[in-house]
């Protein structure tokens, strides 16, 4: 097994982007970049736990390390920021191989190139027996544009990006014992798996919304659309009523699994009512990710399911760490 400086030395030996801003990374004590006045910085962290957040039996290392980082990504996005650098903390069970590492290592890098992201430093530890992965995340965005989850406003109307309930879809199939590499998987099998194993942050969109102020509010679906927008309508001071019919569920997923599933990593935002003409235009400039009107913000503080003429309480149900 290689050494932690070995470790070290061999990060810093792989293709990592170099921006201009950054002045130092990985290998001095601390990071150093330089951030343009006009902007504000934006930080966040997300802790994964081997049997807590992923398995070790049903989870490629590499696309380990692509939801590590796609996770903290999903939350600038859910600013409507844009993301520069990380940091990677991670404590080693001996028992984990070293192409385990390299192999996580490259998941999360080819996901970095993707957007542009520079891995700027991180802590290695062992652990007893389990694998633990931090990510911290640094973004920006443009001084006084970061959406927050307290801008909702009585009478916005509330969206949602994509489809909802993949991903816990996939989560049960995983736990049915479906594998990725299986290949006899029906095609929507395999998109509820990559839901679960491989999310796309929003970063892009939630970026748009932001620079052309048209989102009050706004949130990723990372415990689940109950939860979700109960944060939001909790820290705005509103309640919402939702309509079931005009959920984007994904197929053959559940109502349950849409509403209280989680780690969808979608966006779930508000926006004013005289912005709906706007946003449609610039959702013509996403044309693979559909955009729909799921309901509207509401001056009752309850969170309500319309089904027809049916009205339940949407009760928040999605994950709860300490429950
Ligand atoms: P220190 O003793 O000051 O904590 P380390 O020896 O742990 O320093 O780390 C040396 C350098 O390697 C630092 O720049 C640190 O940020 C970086 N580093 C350590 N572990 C990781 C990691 N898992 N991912 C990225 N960078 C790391
Ligand atoms: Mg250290």
């Amino acid at each position: 097994m290689k050494k932690e400086f070995e470790f070290i030395n061999w990060l810093r030996s792989q293709k990592i982007n170099n921006p201009i801003n950054l002045i130092a990374g990985i290998g001095d004590d601390a990071a150093i970049f330089s951030s343009p006045s006009n902007k504000e910085i934006l930080i966040s962290t997300d802790l994964l736990s081997e049997d807590i957040h992923f398995k070790l039996d049903f989870t490629p290392p590499d696309l380990l390390g692509h939801k590590a980082l796609a996770v903290n990504l999903s939350d600038i996005a859910a600013m409507g920021g844009q993301a520069n650098f990380f940091l990677l903390s991670i404590a080693r069970p001996k028992t984990l191989p070293d192409s385990f590492l390299t192999e996580l290592l490259r998941g999360m890098l080819e996901l970095a190139d993707t957007y542009q992201v520079t891995l700027i430093g991180g802590d290695t530890s062992a652990s007893v027996d389990k694998l633990f992965l931090n990510i911290t995340i640094l973004g920006d965005s443009f001084l006084g544009k970061a959406v927050k989850r307290s801008g909702a406003k009585v009478g916005d109307e509330i969206y949602i990006t994509g489809q909802l309930g993949a991903s816990a879809l996939g989560l049960e199939l995983l736990l049915q014992g479906k594998r990725i590499t299986n290949n006899d998987l029906t095609d929507i099998e395999k998109q509820a798996l990559l839901a679960h194993l491989k999310p796309q942050p929003r970063l892009e969109f939630g970026k748009t919304l932001a620079i052309e102020n048209l989102a009050s509010s706004m949130i990723d679906i990372s415990d689940g659309l109950s939860s979700d927008l109960g944060h939001i309508c909790e820290e705005s001071g509103v309640g919402a009523t939702v309509s079931l019919s005009s959920l984007p569920v994904f197929p053959s997923a559940t109502i349950n699994q849409a509403l209280n599933g989680g780690e969808d990593y979608e966006l779930l935002f508000t926006i004013p009512s005289e912005n709906n003409t706007k946003l449609n235009i610039l959702s013509k400039l996403f044309p693979d990710l559909s955009i729909t009107k799921i309901g509207i913000i509401t001056s009752d503080l309850d969170r309500w399911l319309i089904d027809g003429k049916r009205k339940t309480p949407l009760l928040a149900k999605g994950y709860d760490h300490f429950a």
